[in-house]
């Protein structure tokens, strides 16, 4: 609590805050399976009041896709970036895609039936269309089977995708092909460097191995990194939070103080 109140009191001295956020397991518990779209009132409306701060500018970066995003956070003044920073929508409203999304679903397009035929019929597994990646999930699989067709999965990556402008990103049961450019690390860079905002402390807050490009990239920019976590883990981040509950806490925090400190200096 104690870092929100600096930054309320840093904000209200006039210090810009770019804030980065990422969804699932940060901002809101997780879905039951990534392809539902629940959004949460609690968080709109917090994302609404932080959105009216004119010290804070905010940007939700998350590797879901963009149309899921604006679904759950219909919040105008807020930047919106999917698919790990790769397609976008900036505060104003314009759409930005880093890739021509024509040239690379063709890779896809040719993985995704293989993919598809080797989970047919078998229980457990759940193939992720996001449009510019795909993913297999096997977390419900039996974990012999998961683990053999995870393997086989990476087989027909090797074979379909070009190793300079794809990566395959692997998890506890969990494989997914994705753009090389598709990284929370870049996308800080990216974004810190094309809308640049003098003075600005950017701050990120996320919950998992994708967030930790962006706390380094964070980290290097003199920022603040903040891990969603119920447990201690080797992390890039300088800060943690236990739980989405307590990330609304903290951002209701640096609302407060950041208010009280303007209705002072108003005073
Ligand atoms: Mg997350």
């Amino acid at each position: 609590m104690q870092l929100a109140h600096r930054l309320g009191q840093a904000m209200a001295r006039g210090q810009r805050v770019w804030l980065f956020l990422d969804y699932d397991g940060t901002l809101a518990e997780f879905a039951p399976t990534p392809d539902v779209v629940l959004p949460n009132p609690q968080v709109i409306d917090l994302l609404r009041s932080l959105a009216r701060l004119a010290e804070l500018r905010i940007t939700i970066l998350s590797g879901r896709r963009l149309a899921h995003i604006r679904q759950l956070v219909p919040v105008a003044g807020i930047a919106l970036s999917g698919t790990y920073g790769i397609e976008m929508i900036t505060r104003e409203g314009q759409a930005v895609d880093l890739l021509d999304y024509d040239s690379q679903r063709p890779v896809l397009d040719r993985i995704r039936p293989q993919w598809a035929a080797l989970i047919e019929g078998r229980q457990g597994f759940y193939l992720e269309d996001k449009g510019w990646t795909l993913a297999i999930h096997a977390r419900r699989a039996e974990p012999h089977e998961g683990e053999h067709v995870l393997a086989e999965a990476r087989k027909v990556i090797q074979r379909a995708a070009p190793p300079d402008t794809f990566r395959l990103e692997e998890g506890y049961r969990f494989i997914e092909i994705a753009p090389t450019l598709a990284d929370k690390g870049q996308a800080i860079a990216m974004l810190l460097e094309r809308y640049a905002w003098p003075g600005a402390k950017p701050v990120y807050i996320g919950d998992d191995d994708k967030d930790e490009p962006a706390f380094a990239m964070i980290n290097r920019h003199g920022g603040v990194s903040i891990l969603v976590s119920n447990e201690e883990r080797p992390t890039q981040a300088g800060y943690r939070l236990p739980d989405p509950a307590q990330v609304h806490r903290w951002l209701r925090t640096v609302l407060e103080s950041y208010r009280q400190a303007g209705s002072a200096a108003a005073g």
